[in-house]
């Protein structure tokens, strides 16, 4: 199949079978990524199932991560990975969710836009979707666009056969369907078997898209050839474009073996350029992510949501990056900030003289606080490597407020009603607790002071980072903390809000107001995070 002409933008589409989780997301992202590294313009938006407006009022134990863009826009952590892959700091209109759609629709029927007409899901909400995918694809050589969910969830379907109607809107020449299966292993029989894939394209076909190209995930060692000649016989899609993905040492090898396997280099010849790349960032960031590193560190990672870890999944990303900048062969140990609470005082000390660094990440609520306290007191007292993220630097403040003179120092968060708080609502937001959109959030420039470690890690004046979060440090504590030794290292310009602090006489103590994790990038990781480890390699060599 060839397209005809190359001003206007071309699609890919991007449908999951089988089981969600199978690796759409670093599939649709990783394909971005061999065609940006053949200079093509590519954009690239996830669509959600479900009925939120956007994934911020998300349960993030059960849903992961909530990656928040820099125009502030809570998303999926699907957005994290195209952030990653294509290293673009992407926006609100690449990550769309049901509930905004079926919202907006609802709106302007309410404001009489569509007067007179029965508003229904064809044609009204299939062409708004495909409104949202043709006006952001304006201006790219290729938008790739990614479904949630896996083909065959009722509530999905909408979308679905937007995707496939926009074939007739663009040309069936400029979209290429690109649908991901799993294929289980069985154990007993040490089989992996093609039945729920080929059921999977069966009955995306009954919808009426016929996909030119399958990835199918594996995670055992396969026989390629048999499996590709089998899942060609029954879904008639040609071997050549059959792509297997075993499972890989790192996530960052998949935009290599998608190109050993011709897979992009196909859609490369598709949209019209030659299918030779050049993939050397890709390569390097490989040999950087299996390389093994000799000098062992271990970070105790104080947390809350521990029954799923993609809530960290940027986060364990940029440490990783951080490592291989370092240098460090990285160990995280979670722990459950609930679990410390529970020990006694010498247990707790035990517990936390088994790590070279402490991190606290972000968090939302009252559990675990108490044992996160506990943890920035003993990184205090014992001159350990601490780096608080958002949650963590509320922590820090905390921890630092109650050994110096304010014994009784907390968040509102915590506790509405306590006397000395030295985090506390952030003006405006006071009847928005636990609501959707009203944190501040989204990227906001951060003035960091001369003389501080901060200034010295960043070596800029003024930055910028992504917030999400309701509650701030709290100004009426300044003077009484800076004079206790706690410096305020970072101030944002535009509404003079603490965005760092840091405790001078520690080897690394640093809380940021911000999420650091969202900007770093496998090729580039993220400075504060990359001095975090080195102060704890520093640390473990003397
Ligand atoms: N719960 C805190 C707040 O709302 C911290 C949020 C976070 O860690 N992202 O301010």
């Amino acid at each position: 199949m060839k397209r005809s002409s190359k001003t206007k933008p071309c699609y890919i589409v991007i449908t999951g079978g089988v089981v969600s989780g199978s690796g759409k997301g670093i599939t649709a992202a990783s394909i971005g990524a061999c065609l940006k590294a053949r200079q093509f313009q590519v954009n690239i938006q996830k669509f959600d199932m479900y009925l939120n407006v956007d994934a911020g009022t998300l349960k993030p134990g059960k849903h992961g991560e909530v990656f928040v863009t820099v125009d502030g826009a809570e998303t999926d952590l699907d957005l994290g990975h195209y952030e990653r892959f294509l290293d673009v700091e992407f926006n609100q209109s690449n990550s769309v969710m049901q509930g905004a759609v079926l919202k907006e629709i609802i709106e302007k029927e309410r404001a009489g836009d569509f007067l007179g007409d029965d508003i229904q899901v064809i044609p009204h909400v299939t062409s708004f979707i495909q409104d949202k995918i043709v006006s952001i694809a304006k201006g790219f050589d290729v938008h790739i666009v990614e479904l949630g969910g896996t083909i065959g969830d009722y509530e999905g379907l909408a979308f679905v056969e937007a995707t496939r109607q926009l074939a007739d809107r663009v040309g069936r020449d400029r979209i290429l369907y690109v649908h991901v299966v799993y294929l289980p292993y069985l154990q007993t029989s040490g089989e992996v078997k093609t039945k729920p894939a080929q059921n999977s394209v069966r009955d995306l076909r009954s919808i009426g898209i016929i996909p030119d190209i399958l990835v199918a995930r594996c995670e055992t060692k396969a026989n390629h050839q048999q499996l590709r000649q089998k899942l060609n016989l029954f879904t008639g899609i040609e071997k050549e474009k059959i792509g297997i993905l075993e499972n890989a040492q790192s996530v960052y090898q998949v935009p290599l073996i998608l190109e050993k396997q011709n897979i992009t280099p196909y859609i490369a010849s598709w949209l019209g350029k030659s299918p030779k790349a050049n993939l050397s960032v890709w390569r390097n960031i490989v040999r950087r992510a299996i390389k093994t590193y000799h000098r062992p560190v271990k970070i105790g990672m104080i947390a809350k949501y521990l029954d799923n870890l993609d809530t960290y999944h940027s986060l364990i990303e940029a440490m990783k990056a951080a490592a291989w900048t370092t240098q460090v062969d990285l160990e995280l140990v979670w722990v459950d900030a609930k679990h410390l609470e529970n020990l006694s005082s010498s247990e707790t000390v035990l517990e936390l003289m088994k790590f070279d660094g402490i991190l606290i990440p972000g968090g939302f609520g009252e559990r675990g606080i108490n044992g996160m306290i506990q943890a920035a007191t003993y990184a205090i007292h014992n001159n350990v490597p601490y780096l608080g993220i958002c949650l963590g630097m509320q922590i820090m403040t905390i921890a630092y407020a109650r050994l110096h003179g304010l014994s009784q120092a907390n968040s509102k968060e915590f506790n509405p009603k306590g006397q000395q708080l030295v985090i506390t609502y952030l003006e405006g937001q006071k009847d928005l607790y636990m609501t959707g959109g009203t944190m501040r959030l989204g990227s906001y420039e951060c003035h960091l002071k001369k003389g501080s470690q901060a200034r010295q890690i960043y070596n800029q004046s003024l930055i910028k980072e992504r917030h999400r979060h309701r509650f701030e440090f709290n100004p009426e504590y300044t003077q009484h903390l800076e004079s206790a030794g706690l410096q305020i290292s970072g101030i944002c310009p535009e509404n003079k809000l603490v965005e760092i602090v840091e405790i001078p006489q520690q080897n690394f103590m640093i809380g940021c107001q911000f999420h650091p994790e969202f900007s770093s990038r496998p090729m580039n990781p993220h400075p504060l995070i990359v001095a975090f480890l080195r102060a704890v390699k520093k640390s473990v060599a003397i």
